[in-house]
């Protein structure tokens, strides 16, 4: 999607500090950390969001690699959440995880 800002940050248009990348995932900070730590996890395939055909297999990946990098990062809680469509508070409509600590990691 041409116009996708997290497909631009996965083409590597916009610089982004990336926390972990591999085939079908990138994680970055968030612009704008609404915790000491606010991760964005996102899946490489531009898909819209939860609502969209086959999210569920996506975004069980997506919980898998938060759990990954929390436990490299020494993250001992946090907080997993997704956004759903507008109502929900999503402004960018590529399906992303967002992890939240009141720990921070480097
Ligand atoms: P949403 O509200 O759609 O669930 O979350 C989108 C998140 O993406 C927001 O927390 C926002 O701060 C973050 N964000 C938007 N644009 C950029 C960007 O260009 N770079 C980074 N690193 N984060 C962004
Ligand atoms: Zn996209």
């Amino acid at each position: 999607m041409s116009d996708c800002i997290f497909c631009k940050i996965i083409n590597k248009e916009i610089p982004t500090e990336i926390v972990f990348e591999d085939e079908q995932t990138i994680v970055f900070k968030d612009i704008h950390p609404q915790a000491p730590t606010h991760l964005l996890i996102v899946p490489k395939n531009h898909l819209e969001s939860i609502k969209s055909d086959g999210s569920e297999q996506v975004a069980s990946q997506l919980i898998a690699a938060a759990k990954t990098i929390a436990k490299q990062k020494g993250l001992d809680g946090y907080k997993l959440s997704f956004n759903v469509g507008k109502e929900g508070g999503q402004i960018v409509d590529h399906l992303h995880l967002h992890l939240l600590s009141n720990q921070l990691c480097h």
